[in-house]
């Protein structure tokens, strides 16, 4: 914690009540693990990877587990800041580089990508997921800030969302402000204008909140708060979102 001239201490207070007193005119969303369950996906999308790659390139599976792809493109994030946002390259960048290992020169990584890809953006909302979004898309413009790659097109949100960044899009992840000032811009609107609904206290409370977004936690799971900037409210599901924006 910085700690707070004397001189402030009533600062903080002043300006939640006069950020009360501004209306919603926007909603982002934040994607995987809040409109669906993102592991599961993942798991699958890289088995079908697997599969593929045993059919085509034998030795990279001989080589490589599908974990171990996944570890070497999260230690590529480490080793590689140019990227390290860019849930898209760091794949293709380990898949190329264990194509090397296992002795394949001339290895078609885009097309090995899209496999992948293609079963990434096969996701299962939430049960109460798309009402919601309907229902809400005729009242507010609503957006997706995602770290992730999902594409809102192949994911069958296009008709629902105003826009949709990603951490590629505006060269930073969430926390860091970019998303979220990206979404005021689109929307030319101030941040406390706009709520944001995320699963993540980091990236999605934290960061939003920094910025002056409202924040709204989807705790799915009954995680305890683990401190930092506190969300302005916590729902359990997204279908307690709309009496919270009344
Ligand atoms: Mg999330």
């Amino acid at each position: 914690m910085t700690p707070v001239h004397p001189g402030f201490r009533s600062f903080p207070k002043a300006r939640v009540s006069l950020r009360k007193r501004v209306a919603i005119r926007a909603i982002t969303f934040d994607l995987d693990d809040t409109l669906w369950d993102i592991w599961p996906v993942i798991d699958r999308a890289e088995a079908q990877l697997h599969d593929w790659l045993a059919r085509y390139f034998p030795r990279i599976p001989e080589h490589f587990t599908s974990l171990e792809l996944r570890e070497l493109a999260n230690a590529l994030a480490d080793e590689r800041p140019p990227i390290a946002h860019d849930r898209t390259a760091l794949r293709k960048e380990a898949l190329r580089l264990a194509a090397l290992d296992a002795g394949y020169s001339d290895f078609p990584v885009d097309a090995a990508f899209e496999v992948f890809f293609r079963a990434r953006n096969q996701i299962v909302f939430f049960a109460e997921v798309l009402p919601v979004l309907e229902r809400l898309a005729q009242r507010y413009p609503l957006g997706a800030l995602s770290n992730g790659n999902a594409d809102i097109h192949r994911v069958g949100l296009a008709h629902l969302f105003d826009f949709a960044f990603n951490a590629v899009d505006v060269g930073a992840a969430k926390p860091a402000p970019a998303l979220f000032l990206a979404a005021c811009r689109h929307l030319n609107m101030t941040p406390a204008q706009i709520v944001h609904v995320g699963d993540d206290p980091e990236h999605d409370v934290g960061g939003a909140a920094s910025v002056g977004l409202r924040t709204v936690w989807v705790n799915r799971t009954g995680r305890k708060w683990p401190g930092g900037f506190r969300a302005d409210a916590e729902i359990h599901a997204l279908d307690e979102l709309e009496a919270i924006l009344e």
